[in-house]
């Protein structure tokens, strides 16, 4: 046995209840599931994946996928949340793609940078956020992005390939992560101005923000540990902008961390001149129903867990809308949603 297939042995977890790793708490239990720490865990990964046959899922946080209620024994589940470093470079950062996008936020408030305000509360990881180009409101990924650093699943052993900003075809809530079968590892991202903290004390920031147990996929669990630091910052003497006692605000009056979800669960079209959520609205759709899953009575354009609800509750929901949807307006809506 390679020393590589052992690794992968080492860190393949079995029978793994997928729904402990999903804002949606929602999924079967997976016969393979991993959470390497390295790059040459990731490495190690891929390689034993194809060795044994599998067919690898990345994922991150969970907080913008729907796992099936009985995954395929074939499927290797792979999260790289546990892959967190960073690193101050010359005008840069540097940051691995399993990095909470929360925390970026909180380096921005030890170091007087603002431009990361916009990940506060924002769930999931730095590399979905690449990959599907995160935002809120005016912000997104895209607008601090300089380069992300990608393996090539199926190419492995081209090592790590540089895709600048320029080369990552970004758009409304798309890239070209998701056009290639490219795994985001890590990205360099731009900083406006020099943090008022030197790179030793950069590193210790992270590794002491790092130290404290991260919080899991639960979203109120997520959202007290996040807000905590904030309080932390503040007793310590840290100026706590007014943007980010904002996102508390907002995302707390749109209920985003009562109940399991994954936020909005479909693109708005922005032809049509009205966000899904009002769309969806405007079809007496709030509040309906499908065993544990409901459209919340709150925004249009988000389906809870309300309790025990399965894969296909979500699904047939969001069938229900597009069709709805389709019958009045005119087109189908696009999940933002990855529904495995
Ligand atoms: C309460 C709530 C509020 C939300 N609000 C917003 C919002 O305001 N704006 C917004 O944009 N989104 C929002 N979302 C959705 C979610 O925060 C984003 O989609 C986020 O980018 C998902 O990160 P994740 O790590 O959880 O991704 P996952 O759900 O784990 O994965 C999502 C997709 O990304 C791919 N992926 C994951 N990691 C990588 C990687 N390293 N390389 C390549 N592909 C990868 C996966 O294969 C999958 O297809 C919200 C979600 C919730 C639950």
């Amino acid at each position: 046995m390679t020393s590589q297939n052992q690794l992968f042995d080492r860190l393949c977890r079995s029978r793994v209840n997928l729904a402990d790793y999903s804002t949606y708490e929602i999924g079967g239990e997976a016969r393979h599931l991993a959470l390497p720490h390295t790059l040459e865990e990731v490495a190690a990964m891929l390689e034993g994946a194809k060795s044994k046959g599998l067919n690898p899922f990345l994922f991150g946080m969970g907080s913008n996928t729907l796992f099936p209620d009985h995954p395929d024994d074939e499927m290797l589940f792979f999260s790289l949340k546990e892959h967190i470093e960073f690193k101050l470079l010359p005008g840069r950062l540097f940051v691995s793609a399993g990095t909470s996008m929360t925390l970026l936020s909180l380096f921005g408030l030890y170091t007087g940078i603002d431009s990361f305000d916009f990940t506060f509360l924002l769930p999931g990881t730095l590399g979905a956020g690449i990959y599907m180009n995160a935002k809120y409101f005016n912000h997104q990924i895209s607008d601090v992005l300089e380069t992300a650093y990608v393996i090539d699943k199926e190419h492995p052993e081209k090592g790590i390939i540089s895709v600048p900003l320029s080369s990552c075809e970004y758009g409304y809530k798309t890239s070209i992560f998701m056009r290639r079968p490219w795994i985001v590892v890590g990205a360099d991202l731009k900083l406006p101005e020099d943090p008022k903290l030197t790179s030793e004390q950069t590193n210790e920031l992270f590794a002491k923000l790092r130290s404290k147990n991260l919080p899991s996929s639960m979203l109120p669990d997520y959202f007290r540990h996040y807000t905590n630091e904030l309080n932390v910052a503040a007793k310590q003497g840290f100026h706590v902008r007014q943007e980010l006692l904002d996102v508390i605000a907002d995302r707390s009056g749109k209920l985003h961390f009562d109940y399991p979800s994954c936020g909005s669960v479909f693109k708005n079209n922005y032809t049509i001149g009205e966000p899904m959520g009002k769309l969806v609205d405007r079809l007496g759709l709030r509040g309906t129903v499908r065993g544990g899953a409901m459209i919340s009575d709150h925004h249009g354009n988000i389906i809870q867990n309300r309790g025990g609800a399965k894969a296909s509750d979500v699904t047939d929901l969001v069938k229900l809308v597009q069709e709805k949807v389709e019958g009045e307006f005119g087109f189908v809506p696009e999940p933002e949603l990855v529904i495995v």
